[in-house]
């Protein structure tokens, strides 16, 4: 034990559950845990010990010890904290639970008698408060013993240490003494080490059950509490309250709500009272004659009218009756003197109040808030002490849903320290790469748990940003004299490609739209970023190039494709615009606009617009056709790599493809024969239907694909091979495909 803490004793505990012994030593007899009587005895120089009598520990329940050398009795309780180590009086330790673990498993240190003082320390604080022990502190907020502490009056405690000790020993009271090393609390900020003193506090009851405060709407439409008419009784108390609110309030991620249910269910009464000399003002008064404390909602309505229009400031301003109201008379004495409570709030009690501070007092804003985001450390913080407040003033939470995000780690997910060298300062990345690639990092992290950053992530977030921005701008560049209004394709009149194209955006922009209602940001960049890579760049674009490049400007196969890319960079801005803010309007500013159309005119920023809306029911077959000629794409397109490995081509331009197919698979290509060598990017595919008794689904497995050189010749415009090639006098003999050769046919009708 602490020696400077027995002027304080007041009482001994012993668990109930040990056996304990009468130990003989002369004419004296000690009581003692059993278990440790060898040690003690052969620590104390009494040799084998003489043991008269065992009993167990409840035994010696409220038996009256005597102080060790003041004429106080001492009291015996029973506590479960009581250990065989020795350690775990709580004045010496921070965690008491890690102390008593530590103490449960390293005997022999103590008696299993432990010397309790009330007035220092959590247990003793406890156990002495169930035995109706006075709560004695002795010592003063200086750190030293009272006036009328005996032989060590005004002592500071820690030079009292080695005194009492040797008080002890000089009046035979002390059998051993050992020093041994533990873990103290100290000063987070001064590193002195610190004591535990019980004083009087604020404290906010989580269990009584109050009355109800009831609330009015202002004519905003705001809330307002009538703190004066308060006569209903509430049936909850807070806890209760904390507990119903916890199951009306969406957590995202889910487990928020377990771990607030859990802190709210064990946490203690809140201890709102500071001793600080600046801060919000606990409004309360004591009587100057018999100095009861006047905590009464009308005086405290007085106080915050005053604070509303001086601000708390005129706590210190002024005097104690020109803060009360006027003529106001001691509710026990009629006394009209009274000093000002000293404590402040604790600054928890602020932030919590922070929702009816801020929501209630703009006309844009509407309590209670939507949402409330921050680190996963505010349950016990932010969270709380709002649902507290929230619960006093509107007997509700004074949020609708709680987010909580991990924290920022390494490459390697360990904790950023400067000191590390693994530190990724925001500045330096937006110096470096831009404030676009943080937020894109931020979004595409999934911040339900700790979310990585390093040079190397952020390299992987700057390539997907330029995928993201490529595939707009190759969007936006095929769109060169397209005016959407004039030129755009009915969507049942465009080509099945360009028709898919559009029933993919359908498809992604349902999940990235989910994926912002559910704050599942990562979500929204991974299928932002499928679609552009996958759907959009290797597939989409890669297939309509040709058409792009060759078809007349005019035509109604290249306005058909425009029609695709112009929604599809339309949608992507708006899409993109929360986390690409910038990127996004700027893909929004270049936009082909309809000139002299006035209909329909586009707001001026990508901010100002809505999501895109999904374009009517997902055409479903559509895309399930399209999933299967992409899978036997696939498979063309690794025999065309194996060809031009084996020099038979080329470009796979220079390719002919004979597919021969089974069953559906062999419907599926026959229904869109036409495309196949556009979508296979080659000069000629044919087509063969193999015939079996077995029918089934298309596939890749009932195809087989053969690659040979393709025939014909090479069209100089369009360098697809041709077996109907013309030559053309008027553009200096070129030849071309007989496609191009209707292509420039066509021009020239436009041109003239
Ligand atoms: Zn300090
Ligand atoms: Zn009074
Ligand atoms: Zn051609």
């Amino acid at each position: 034990t602490t020696p400077w803490t027995l002027p304080a004793n007041l009482g001994i505990a012993v668990n109930p559950n040990f056996e304990y012994a009468a130990m003989e030593n002369g004419d004296e007899v000690y009581i003692i845990a059993r278990e440790l009587a060898e040690s003690v005895a052969q620590k104390c120089g009494i040799g084998e010990p003489r043991i008269i009598a065992t009993f167990p520990g409840s035994r010696l329940d409220r038996l009256e010890a005597r102080h060790a050398w003041l004429d106080r009795p001492s009291l015996l309780m029973l506590g479960e904290h009581v250990t065989l180590g020795g350690e775990a009086d709580a004045e010496t330790e921070l965690d008491v639970k890690e102390a008593r673990d530590k103490s449960a498993t390293a005997k022999g240190a103590g008696t299993g008698c432990v010397h309790t003082a009330p007035g220092h320390g959590h247990d003793d604080f406890v156990i002495g408060g169930r035995y109706g022990l006075d709560i004695y502190c002795p010592v003063d907020s200086s750190g030293r013993f009272a006036p009328d502490v005996e032989h060590f009056a005004s002592e500071r405690v820690f030079d009292a240490n080695p005194k009492i000790v040797e008080f002890l020993k000089a009046s035979g009271a002390l059998l051993f003494s050992e020093e041994y090393r533990h873990r103290y609390p100290h000063c987070w900020r001064c590193k002195n080490p610190v004591i535990f003193r019980a004083t009087p506090q604020w404290f906010i009851s989580l269990d009584a059950r109050g009355r109800e405060t009831p609330t009015e709407l202002d004519e905003d439409g705001r809330v307002r509490t009538n703190f004066t008419d308060n006569e209903t009784d509430a049936p909850m108390s807070l806890r209760e309250g904390a507990l119903r609110e916890v199951e009306r309030v969406e957590w995202v991620p889910a487990w928020g709500a377990e771990r607030m249910r859990n802190m709210l269910k064990n946490r203690p009464d809140w201890c709102v009272s500071r001793q600080r000399v600046w801060g919000v003002p606990i409004p309360v008064f004591y009587c100057a004659d018999c100095g009861v404390e006047v905590a009464d909602p009308q005086v405290i309505d007085h106080v915050a009218g005053i604070f509303e229009r001086e601000s708390a400031d005129a706590w210190y301003a002024r005097e104690a009756k020109d803060l009360l109201p006027e003529n106001f008379a001691c509710p026990n004495c009629k006394g009209a003197e009274f000093t000002k409570e000293t404590d402040i709030l604790d600054v928890w009690f602020d932030s919590g109040s922070s929702s009816i501070a801020v929501l209630e007092h703009y006309a844009e804003l509407r309590w209670p808030a939507d949402m409330y985001l921050e680190g996963g450390d505010q349950y016990r913080g932010w969270f709380n002490s709002s649902l507290m407040v929230g619960l006093a003033a509107h007997d509700a939470a004074p949020y609708k849903t709680v987010l909580t995000h991990g924290w920022v780690v390494d490459g390697q997910g360990k904790a950023m320290h400067k000191s590390a060298g693994n530190a990724v300062s925001p500045n330096d990345v937006i110096k470096q790469s831009g404030a676009e690639i943080l937020r894109l990092w931020c979004a595409s992290s999934d911040y339900h748990e700790d979310m990585r950053c390093s040079e190397e992530i952020l390299q992987r977030v700057a390539d997907g940003y330029r995928k993201l921005r490529n595939t707009a701008r190759f969007a936006l560049g095929n769109l060169d004299g397209f005016a959407p209004a004039r030129d755009s394709v009915p969507t049942e009149e465009m080509q099945e490609i360009d028709r898919w194209a559009l029933a993919e955006l359908d498809a992604v922009t349902e999940r990235v739209i989910a994926g912002y209602d559910a704050y599942e940001f990562h979500t929204v960049y991974h299928a932002l970023y499928n679609f552009c890579t996958v759907t959009l760049s290797a597939r989409y674009f890669d297939i309509i190039k040709d058409r792009l490049y060759t078809a007349a400007p005019k035509s109604h196969a290249r306005r058909s494709a425009q029609t695709a890319l112009y929604r599809i960079a339309d949608a992507l801005a708006r899409l993109l615009a929360p986390i690409l803010v910038f990127t996004a309007d700027e893909i929004w500013e270049n936009l082909p606009s309809s000139e002299g159309e006035g209909t329909n005119e586009r707001p001026v920023s990508v901010h100002l617009a809505e999501f895109p809306a999904v374009a009517g029911a997902l055409d479903k077959e559509l895309l399930k056709s399209w999933a299967d000629l992409f899978e036997i794409r696939e498979l063309v397109l690794r025999k065309l790599e194996a060809a031009r490995n084996q020099k038979i081509i080329g470009s796979s331009l220079e390719a002919h493809v004979k597919i021969a197919a089974l069953g559906k698979t062999y419907e599926l290509l026959e229904q869109h024969r036409q495309e196949l060598p556009t979508v296979f990017i080659v000069s000629q595919v044919s087509l063969s239907q193999v015939h079996t008794a077995e029918d089934s689904s298309p596939s890749p497995i009932n195809v087989s694909v053969l690659v040979e050189r393709a025939k014909g010749k090479k069209c100089e415009r369009c360098w697809k091979y041709s077996e109907h090639t013309v030559e053309l006098p008027r553009y200096g003999g070129a030849v071309v495909c007989e496609r191009c050769a209707a292509v420039l046919a066509e021009m020239e009708g436009d041109a003239a």
